[in-house]
């Protein structure tokens, strides 16, 4: 059987596969890959994976490009890998996906490559709804449950907060300086940025929070069972994911923080109640710089990387750590250890 017949294969399998050559240039992408990034094969062959086309980062905000680039690992000692990571889509917005990555050997043994296979994780089920079933229940632009939806799941899952003493999270979170987006890329773009907002913010969920669009450029969520840690675990996880997220146009990314407030319902107040203190904790997000949580605690601090801007970032990158940042769940020996000091996040502008 020739290279052809395995290609035409690997394209009807649902996971992408990619292969890299030792120099990180991409030169195989299958149809599943097309189907999960929203990149077509035309778009990434011949670039290397860091080029503003997939950029993984880590559940904690680490960015492997960054922390030793996982396939350079995979290349370097020949042992597979496997990891839970986010990938770009080609739409802007964040994508879990379950990575697994693998050396390619001549016939001699030679590593002249790698190969990394990667599968969508199961995830909230607003990701993507509106586009896979033209729900029109659904706002239009962010593909979320519009308000007066999401404000009846909000009062079934208070009362029962009030009467079965179960927990409920709150999340108010509000796009940074949006007005901006509209007056730099016009109105078209900011709806697409808003919808890739809200689709990172979903992708950032477990199955059963409910996130909506609450008003313009302002989303919340409902988080039923989480208690304080989980909720400003997930504020952190969507704000790390939005910020990651990016529109490119030209040479320029269209992108944008959001601000968090994040609050535990209490069983003897109103729906109203909770989601003013949401709200003024997220103004108190934007009024310490923006791009921040601010939760019953305080305000949060987070230990996520930078995000990384613009087109071609440079594998070897000044300062850059020679860890195998592939994630804890790798199946060999590598692990991610966490030298930064921890760091306060920051608004790219002032606020
Ligand atoms: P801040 O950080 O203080 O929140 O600044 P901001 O610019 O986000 O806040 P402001 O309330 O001044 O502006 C919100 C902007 O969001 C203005 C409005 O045109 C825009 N907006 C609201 N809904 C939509 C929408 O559906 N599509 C687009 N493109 N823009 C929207
Ligand atoms: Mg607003
Ligand atoms: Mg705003």
């Amino acid at each position: 059987m020739d290279k052809e017949f395995y290609e035409g294969l690997l394209d009807q399998v649902s996971d992408g596969v990619y292969f890299v050559t030792r120099d990180r240039r991409i030169t195989y992408w299958n149809g599943g890959a097309e189907r999960i990034t929203g990149y077509s094969a035309d778009e990434v062959l011949g670039h290397s994976c860091s080029e503003g086309i997939l950029r993984h980062v880590n559940d904690a905000g680490r960015q492997l490009c960054l922390h030793g680039c996982p396939l350079a690992g995979v290349m370097k000692d020949g042992r597979p890998r496997e990891a839970q990571v986010y990938l770009h889509h080609r739409d802007g917005q964040r994508i879990p996906v379950t990575v697994r990555g693998q050396a390619m050997r001549d016939p001699a043994g030679a590593i002249v490559g790698s190969v990394e296979v990667f599968s969508a994780r199961v995830t909230n089920p607003y990701a993507d709804l509106a586009r896979l079933r033209g729900d029109d229940s659904l706002d239009l632009v962010t593909g979320l449950p519009p308000r007066r939806l999401g404000e009846l799941h909000l009062q079934t899952l208070l009362t029962s907060v009030t009467e079965q003493g179960s927990t409920l999270g709150v999340l108010f979170i509000d796009a940074d300086h949006f007005k901006d987006v509209n007056d730099t890329f016009g109105h078209r773009t900011g709806d697409d940025v808003l919808r890739m907002v809200a689709q990172s913010l979903a992708n950032g969920l477990r199955r059963g929070d409910v996130p909506m669009r609450w008003g313009g450029e302002e989303f919340l969520v409902l988080l039923p069972g989480s208690d304080r840690v989980g909720l400003e675990a997930t504020a952190e996880r969507v704000r790390m994911l939005i910020e990651n997220s990016w529109i490119q146009k030209g040479d320029v990314q269209a992108r944008v923080t959001v601000s968090v407030g994040a609050t535990m319902a209490l069983p003897t107040e109103t729906a109203e109640e909770l989601v003013d203190r949401a709200d003024r904790y997220m103004y108190s997000s934007k009024k310490r710089g923006r791009n921040r949580v601010t939760s019953d605690a305080g305000e949060l601090t987070s230990t996520a990387d930078r995000p990384l801007l613009g087109i071609g970032v440079p594998w070897e990158m000044p300062g850059q750590t020679d860890v195998d940042a592939f994630g804890s769940g790798s199946v060999c020996s590598g692990s991610i250890s966490v030298t930064e000091p921890v760091r306060q996040v920051a608004s790219t502008r002032t606020p």
